[in-house]
C-alpha cells in the first residue's frame, strides 16, 4: 500500500511542471497519442544493400511536428516524404536556429527493429534546443513517434550486419521575421535513411592532421551541442588538411594543445606505461568543449565493465598532442580511434604534427589495433541484438 501511494505521488510531482506550464500558457505538450498518419500511395522497394550511400536515399515517410509559443506542440504528423515550404525570412536561414541528432535502428536476428540508446539522443536534443531558445519536449513522446515512423517504413530497414536505418531528428526556428530574437515558431521533423557499413570492406585506418590553426569548440561556447552552426566552419580546415594528405582534423585546444575530438567524432587513445606495464584508455573530459557522444559513453561503460582492471585504467582526462608525440617516441602509444554513431569506431594510423607523422601501431596486416577491434565487436553484438545490455536496445517494431 505504502509503495503504491509513493508511486502515485511521484507521478504527480513529475507531471506538475507540465501541468503548470499548460495551465498558465495554454501551450500543449508534445503528445504522441494525437499522431495523424497519411500513408504514401507509392511505397518504394528496398534498394539492394550494395547501392546504399550514406544519407542519400530517404525512406518513404517523414515525421513533422509544428510548435508555436501560444499553442505549444501541434498534432504530430507522419506523411509522405516531401520538401518543406518555408518563408525565406525564417530565422533558421539567417541566424542558424537549427539543431539535429543522429541515431540508428537495427534489425535483430529474431526480426525485431530496435533503436540504440534513443533516450541519450533525446536528452542531448533537448539540451541543444534549450541552448538556442527552441522548445523542449518529453523525450519518451518523441521516441514513441520515431518508433511509429520506423514502423511505417520497416521494409526499408536493411538486413545484414553493418546495415541499419540512420535516423535524423531535426529542429528549426521558423519565425518569419528578420529581427534577431527568441523564435516563437518552430518545426521538429524526423527523416530516415537506410545505410550500409561505414567501412564496406572492413576497417580502413585514417590519417589525421593535428589542427591548431582552426578551433572547433571553446570554453563557454556551444561545441557540446549538436547545432548545425558548429559544422559548416569545420569543412574548410578539413579541405586544407586533405590538401596535405590527411582525411580529418584532430582538433587541438589552447596553449597546451590538448586533444579534443576528431572531425565530427570523439577520440580515444590507448597507452602503455613502459615501466609499470599498465595500459590506459584515455578520452577528453566533458568540459563543455566536447560533444557528449553516445558511442563515447557506451565505449567508456563497456571498457570499465569488460576490460581487466589489473591491466587497464580507463580515464577521462586532459592529454595533449605533445604527450602523444613523446609517448609514441618511447613506444608507449598503443592505439587511437574515433567514435561516433555513423562508423561506431574509426581506427587512426597516423597523425601529422609539426611537419612529421606520428605513427599509430596497427595489428600486423590489419587496419586497426586489438582494442579498437574488440570494442567494435562488443558494441555490434549489442546493436544487432546478439547480446543484451540493460535497456540500450529498445524495440520499436516486431516484423513477425
Ligand atoms: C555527433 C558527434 C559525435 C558523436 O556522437 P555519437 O552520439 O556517438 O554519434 C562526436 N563529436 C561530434 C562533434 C559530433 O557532432
Amino acid at each position: 500500500m505504502m509503495l503504491q501511494g509513493q508511486r502515485i505521488r511521484c507521478g504527480v510531482v513529475r507531471l506538475l511542471p507540465l501541468l503548470r506550464r499548460s495551465m498558465t500558457t495554454g501551450a500543449a505538450p508534445l503528445d504522441a497519442s494525437k499522431l495523424k498518419i497519411t500513408r504514401t500511395k507509392t511505397p518504394s522497394q528496398p534498394k539492394p544493400n550494395d547501392e546504399l550511400v550514406f544519407g542519400k536515399t530517404m525512406t518513404d515517410h517523414m515525421l513533422t511536428i509544428e510548435w508555436d509559443r501560444t499553442n505549444g506542440w501541434a498534432v504530430p504528423e507522419i506523411k509522405p516524404y516531401s520538401t518543406l515550404n518555408l518563408d525565406p525570412a525564417c530565422c533558421v536561414f539567417h541566424y542558424g536556429f537549427e539543431l539535429f541528432e543522429g541515431l540508428k535502428a537495427y534489425r535483430t536476428p529474431d526480426d525485431k527493429i530496435t533503436m540504440f540508446r534513443p533516450d541519450m539522443n533525446m536528452k542531448r536534443m533537448n539540451k541543444s534546443a534549450a541552448r538556442i531558445c527552441l522548445p523542449t519536449f518529453d523525450s519518451q513522446e518523441l521516441i514513441a513517434l520515431i518508433g511509429k515512423l520506423i514502423q511505417q517504413d520497416k521494409h526499408l530497414v536493411p538486413k545484414g550486419t553493418g546495415y541499419s536505418l540512420y535516423i535524423r531528428p531535426t529542429m528549426i526556428g521558423t519565425t518569419d521575421s528578420l529581427g534577431v530574437s527568441v523564435p516563437d515558431k518552430a518545426l521538429l521533423f524526423v527523416i530516415a535513411s537506410p545505410v550500409g557499413p561505414y567501412y564496406k570492406t572492413g576497417f580502413k585506418a585514417v590519417r589525421l592532421e593535428a589542427t591548431d590553426y582552426a578551433t572547433r569548440a571553446w570554453p563557454g561556447g556551444v561545441g557540446d551541442k549538436k547545432l548545425g552552426a558548429n559544422y559548416a566552419p569545420c569543412i574548410l580546415p578539413q579541405l586544407q588538411a586533405a590538401g596535405r594528405g590527411y582525411q580529418q582534423n584532430l582538433w587541438l585546444f589552447g596553449p597546451e594543445k590538448n586533444i579534443t575530438e576528431v572531425g565530427t567524432m570523439n577520440v580515444f587513445f590507448a597507452f602503455q606505461d613502459k615501466k609499470t606495464g599498465k595500459k590506459e584508455l584515455v578520452t577528453a573530459p566533458l568540459d563543455g568543449t566536447i560533444l557528449e557522444g553516445v558511442t563515447r559513453d557506451s565505449i567508456l561503460e563497456l571498457a570499465r565493465e569488460k576490460l581487466d582492471p589489473s591491466e587497464w585504467e580507463i580515464n577521462e582526462r586532459y592529454y595533449s598532442i605533445n604527450e602523444v608525440a613523446e609517448r609514441a617516441a618511447k613506444g608507449e602509444l598503443l592505439e587511437a580511434f574515433g567514435s561516433g554513431t555513423a562508423a561506431v569506431v574509426s581506427p587512426i594510423k597516423a597523425i601529422g604534427w609539426q611537419g612529421n607523422d606520428i605513427d599509430v601501431p596497427l595489428l600486423p596486416g590489419e587496419q586497426s589495433g586489438p582494442l579498437t577491434k574488440q570494442l567494435a565487436s562488443w558494441i555490434a553484438a549489442i546493436q544487432y541484438g546478439k547480446e543484451q545490455h540493460g535497456n540500450w536496445s529498445q524495440v520499436v517494431a516486431d516484423l513477425n
